[in-house]
């Protein structure tokens, strides 16, 4: 059973309405989405997502504390924008090993850089101890029927990326000692992809009323496109030719390990989006003039699953998305 095995036997089931369960009011997108969105009032709704990130699963022990603060929130953020809610509030659910004060100074720095970068404040949480692990909730606002879902996506959309893909992957390749770049401020600009990525509020909002579904890149690509794929029932097309790549990954790999850090590999937190084709050009010109960085890879097609053309030739997908079990 994989996660998501999981999920639909055991838990999507709880909501159903049906005799054992209880179909909640106003749940307007419950399971399956990067967030889920709750009526609170005639025009607005809340967008909730929940993320856990664990030490020596979701980052290397002796991650520097600051960074770990700045990484978890800009995590979970980034379900908000892919949803293209507005962030507001957030809760932090943290087990420690133990009560270090210079730890949680340093962690506590992080986290309120991040929160106050993205409007975000701390309204709650719980604090145990155990192994290291961070849950953070996020909550944010969107108008009624505003927001992005990965249910949305037609045949015959393109499908565009934000930013460059394969960056973090490649920090984490840098961090195990297993890419060492030639330049120094490589190095340093693939970390910090991973440690601070950006969250694509801005992004999200530009493309709110063009695009017909977006999902954040949090598993890799392929896999994450896949959601899209399974949630609105199509296929998709991609050519690996046409992904984009940071200046710093072109330097610091290989064309075969930086197509596969950026189709399997997680962690870039970058927007996937597709639109129809009426409204392309509004994307392709925002493109053109640098409002929008996204670049376009593939086409939603009828059918099922994602399938990688190299220039036309259809090939094995690079590697898969991240698996929990
Ligand atoms: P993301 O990568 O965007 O954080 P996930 O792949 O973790 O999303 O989760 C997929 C969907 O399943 C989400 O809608 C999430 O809320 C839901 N989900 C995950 N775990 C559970 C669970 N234990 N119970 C109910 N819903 C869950
Ligand atoms: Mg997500």
């Amino acid at each position: 059973m994989n996660e998501f095995h999981i999920i639909e036997h055991y838990f999507k089931t709880l909501n159903s309405g049906s005799e054992n369960s209880v179909k909640g009011e106003g749940v307007q997108v419950g399971i399956g989405d990067d967030c889920c969105l709750l009526e609170i009032s005639a025009r607005a709704q809340l967008a909730v997502s929940v993320d856990t990130l664990v030490e020596g699963v979701h980052f290397l022990e002796n991650t520097p504390p600051e960074l770990l603060g700045q990484r978890a929130l800009r995590v979970c953020l980034s379900d908000l924008a892919a949803v293209a809610a507005q962030a507001k509030w957030f809760t932090l659910a943290l087990t420690l090993p133990r009560a270090d004060k210079a730890w949680l100074e340093s962690f506590s720095k992080g986290l309120r850089e991040a929160a106050t970068k993205y409007s975000c404040t701390l309204v709650g949480g719980d604090t145990t101890r155990g192994p290291l692990t961070i849950s953070i909730q996020v909550m944010g606002e969107s108008a009624k029927g505003g927001a992005l879902l990965r249910s949305g996506a037609q045949v015959g959309d393109s499908i565009y990326v934000t930013g460059s893909l394969g960056d973090a992957a490649a920090a984490l390749a840098i961090l195990q000692n297993e890419l060492r770049p030639e330049l120094k401020d490589d190095k340093a600009y693939l970390l910090e992809r991973y440690y601070q990525p950006t969250v694509n509020f801005i992004a999200g909002r530009k493309i709110r009323a063009l695009a017909n579904s977006a999902i954040d890149i949090s598993d890799g690509l392929l896999a994450d496109l896949g959601h899209i794929c399974t949630q609105s029932k199509v296929g998709a097309q991609i050519d690996t030719a046409c992904l984009p790549y940071s200046d710093a990954l072109l330097r610091s790999a290989n064309e075969e390990q930086r197509m596969q850090w950026a189709s399997s590999g997680g962690d870039d937190y970058e927007l996937c989006f597709t639109v129809s084709p009426e409204n392309c050009r509004a994307v392709d010109e925002m493109t053109l003039s640098g409002t929008l960085n996204a670049t376009a890879i593939g086409k939603i097609t009828e059918g099922s699953g994602v399938q990688c053309y190299q220039q036309e030739k259809l090939i094995e997908p690079p590697g898969e998305g991240y698996k929990h079990f």
